[in-house]
């Protein structure tokens, strides 16, 4: 612990920086309301996410720390909203990962890189008339649309990713209706339409992030404080998420190779045991994103790299370790489980060679320079001038509903640990 704080220090004083270090303990393994963890509460989720957002903040330069200074610790404490929110809302889940390997083998030059081509190339619109009839209107798959992707473009853009997170994906009939007139497609009159789309099963994550990043610039433009912090703790967690290798695979858990439980055992049980003693967080200033497309994805195509060693370090462990040394039982809350053993996990971390930590560094780094690239892109506002944010009594409502999903709910869509 007391190795930790002092690389806070030395980081403090090579980047000039003069934030309260009294603020910064580290903190338990409890839930933002101070209760005991009852589920993965030490996942990379209730760790590692809330280290990366607080020393995010620290790297920012005096314009921004301004204001994320003060924040600091709400910054933290909502770094995981985003993974409770898959307690609540079904189209928050694919939103954390994606499985590379289901679209080929590096570097996936065909795989589009920005939502709206990849809808383009994986969504399907239908539209129902008055009698009922279901009429397939555009697909890449079945006939010529491929021809006509430009004109359909604009209608992607505009209303097909607006309704992405919509649980039915509904389209405006009307509107539909208008777009095909207009591009002289003859169709009847259309009593809905909605998309069909395979791009969810497999995980949206940096097209997510894309989103994400034009948000926040334009919360920045409208200098609205609360949607600020918000979308920065959230940019913050899914930034954190893309920065692990297993949230690139479709073998997340070790599933398909006989490894159930190494997802925790990377993001969780490695950054638990040794993150305050032995990690060293020191990351140099923010730097500016140019292009955000190009940026979140090599950030997933580096995790994907790290797949395979992620996967076969610990194996080859496995077969050479001592097989009654490697899990041991540890009380979290009023349960006992079986986690990785100290001594084991140290085997790991070492045969690893410091991947975990330089990609939690790595994390720090470009959620700094995301939260800078966006004010940036946003004309610089003055922070200092913008009003505080007010949480007014809805949005703790709202707040104590995530909390209480995610204590006594499932996770709607995919676990990770299982
Ligand atoms: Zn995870
Ligand atoms: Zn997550």
């Amino acid at each position: 612990m007391r190795v930790h704080y002092m690389l806070l220090i030395v980081a403090s004083v090579a980047l000039g920086l003069s934030a309260h270090w009294s603020a910064l303990k580290p903190y338990p393994a409890r839930t933002s309301n101070g209760e005991e963890c009852s589920k993965s509460c030490t996942a990379w989720g209730f760790f590692a996410h809330r280290r990366i957002n607080r020393l995010a903040v620290l790297t920012l330069p005096p314009e921004m720390m301004v204001f994320f200074k003060r924040h600091i610790d709400w910054l933290g404490d909502h770094a995981t909203d985003a993974d409770m929110r898959r307690y609540a809302v079904l189209a928050e889940g694919p939103r954390h990962y994606i499985d590379l390997d289901e679209y080929g083998k590096p570097p996936f030059a065909d795989l589009p890189r920005t939502f709206t081509e990849a809808l383009l190339r994986y969504a399907e619109i239908f539209g129902v008339t008055k009698e009922g009839d279901t009429l397939l209107l555009y697909s890449q798959k079945r006939d010529t649309a491929a021809a006509f992707a430009s004109i359909w473009r604009l209608y992607f853009a505009q209303h097909v990713t607006a309704a992405f997170s919509d649980p039915e994906h509904r389209l405006d009939a009307d509107t539909l209706k208008q777009f095909l007139d207009a591009h002289q497609w003859a169709a009847p009159v259309l009593r809905e339409a909605f998309f069909v789309e395979t791009l969810s099963a497999h995980g949206i994550l940096p097209w997510h992030l894309q989103k994400v990043q034009r948000d926040l610039t334009m919360a920045f433009r409208r200098r609205d404080a609360k949607r600020i912090l918000r979308l920065c703790a959230d940019l913050g967690h899914y930034i954190g998420d893309a920065h692990v290798p297993l949230h690139t695979t479709s073998n997340y858990n070790g599933q398909k190779t006989g490894q159930v439980g190494i997802h925790a055992f990377w993001e969780s049980r490695l950054p638990e045991l040794f993150a305050d003693e032995q990690y060293d967080y020191f990351v140099g200033k923010p730097q500016y994103i140019g292009n955000a497309t190009q940026y979140y994805w090599n950030i997933v195509l580096e995790s994907h790299n790290l797949v395979d060693s992620v996967l076969a370090v610990e194996l080859r462990l496995r077969q050479s370790y001592p097989a009654d040394q490697q899990k041991c039982p540890e009380t979290r809350g009023r349960t006992i489980v079986l986690v990785a053993c100290p001594d084991y996990a140290a085997a790991y971390q070492q045969a690893l060679g410091g991947m975990v930590e330089r990609r939690m560094r790595a994390a720090i780094q470009a959620v700094a320079s995301a939260w800078y690239s966006a004010w940036i892109d946003a004309g610089q506002p003055d922070l200092a001038r913008m009003s505080e944010p007010v949480f007014t009594e809805e949005d703790q409502r709202e707040q104590a509903h995530l909390q209480q999903q995610y204590q006594t709910g499932r996770i709607l869509g995919r676990p990770e640990e299982q």
